[in-house]
C-alpha cells in the first residue's frame, strides 16, 4: 500500500553508493525511516540526495511496520532550496540540528504528532528568517525560539514541566519585580528534573538535583511571553536548565548540546 504524507527529513545516512536511509518526521505518520533507492543517482525520482531539513510531499510503501519502508516519491516544497539558508549561520544551524536530535530521541516510530510537526516546521521557518539578521540579535532570538520549541516538544510528548507552582506543595510561584533581587531570599525558587518542575524554598531540601533559578529566569519560565524580551544571560540560564533536564530524561547528554550555550 502506498501512503502519502508531508514530511521533514530529520536524518539521512548513506546506505550504498546510490541509496540512502532517511528518517522523516511526517505529519500524519509520525517518525518513519525509509530507504530511498537510487536517491544519490544524478537522475533520481527525488531531485538528488535527500538532506536534513528537506521538506515536502512523500510517498512511501509499507506493508509491514517492522520492516524498513521504501520511499517511492519525494517532492520538495521549496524546489531545491528547502531550508538550505540555515547553514548560512552556524549557531542557527546548530540550534536546528539540536532540535532535530531531540525530536528524534523523544518520538517513536509511527506515533503521529501533527501539532509537533506544525510547530517544528514553524520553528525551522522562523530560524531560516533569522539568518538574514545580524549577530548578536539573531542568536538571542534563536535561543528564545529554541527554548519555546523544546518546551513545546516536552508538552507534546507528555512530559510538560510544571512551571507555575511548586510541584511538591502546589504553592503558586509569585512573580516579583527585579528591583529587590538581592533582598528577595524569601522568593527563592529552584528547578528539579526529578520533580519535573519548579520547587519552592520550603521543599527544596527533598530534591537533591535541584538547581537554583535567578528571579528573572523563574519569571520567564512562569510566563513564557517574557522570553521574547529576555537578555542573552537569562536565555542561557534557561537553556542550561533545559539541557540538564534533557540529559536527565535521556540518561545522557544530547550530542548537539555543547554547541548551544553562547555565554
Ligand atoms: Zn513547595
Amino acid at each position: 500500500m502506498l501512503i502519502k504524507d508531508t514530511a521533514i527529513c530529520i536524518r539521512a545516512v548513506d546506505y550504498s553508493e546510490t541509496s540512502q536511509i532517511v528518517t522523516f518526521f511526517a505529519r500524519a505518520a509520525g517518525k518513519i525511516s525509509v530507504i530511498a533507492k537510487g536517491s544519490k543517482r544524478p537522475k533520481s525520482s527525488f531531485d538528488g540526495p535527500i538532506e536534513i531539513f528537506s521538506y515536502g510531499k512523500i510517498v512511501f510503501s509499507n506493508s509491514n511496520k517492522e520492516k524498513l519502508a521504501t520511499l517511492t516519491e519525494f517532492e520538495s516544497a521549496y524546489g531545491s532550496a528547502g531550508f538550505t539558508g540555515l547553514s548560512n549561520n552556524l549557531f542557527t544551524l546548530n540550534c536546528c540540528l539540536f532540535s532535530t536530535e531531540l525530536l528524534n530521541k523523544f518520538t517513536h516510530d509511527y506515533d503521529p504528532h501533527p501539532k509537533l510537526f506544525d510547530d517544528f516546521l514553524q520553528f525551522l521557518q522562523n530560524a531560516q528568517s533569522l539568518t538574514s539578521i545580524k549577530y548578536p540579535a539573531s542568536s538571542i532570538e534563536m535561543l528564545a525560539l529554541l527554548i519555546l520549541f523544546q518546551l513545546g516538544l516536552l508538552k507534546e510528548v507528555g512530559l510538560q514541566p510544571i512551571l507555575s507552582y511548586c510541584v511538591n506543595c502546589k504553592t503558586r510561584y509569585k512573580r516579583r519585580e527585579m528591583r529587590n533581587e538581592k533582598r528577595e531570599t524569601r522568593n527563592e525558587v529552584y528547578f528539579s528534573s526529578l520533580a519535573n518542575g519548579l520547587i519552592c524554598r520550603d521543599c527544596e531540601a527533598t530534591f537533591p538535583d535541584k538547581v537554583r533559578l535567578t528571579q528573572t529566569a523563574a519569571n520567564c519560565l512562569s510566563n513564557l511571553k517574557l522570553l521574547a524580551e529576555s537578555q542573552e544571560k537569562t536565555l542561557n540560564e534557561i537553556e542550561a536548565i533545559l539541557i540538564g533536564h534533557f540529559t536527565e530524561l535521556l540518561g545522557h547528554k544530547p550530542k548537539m548540546a555543547k554547541y548551544i550555550l553562547t555565554l
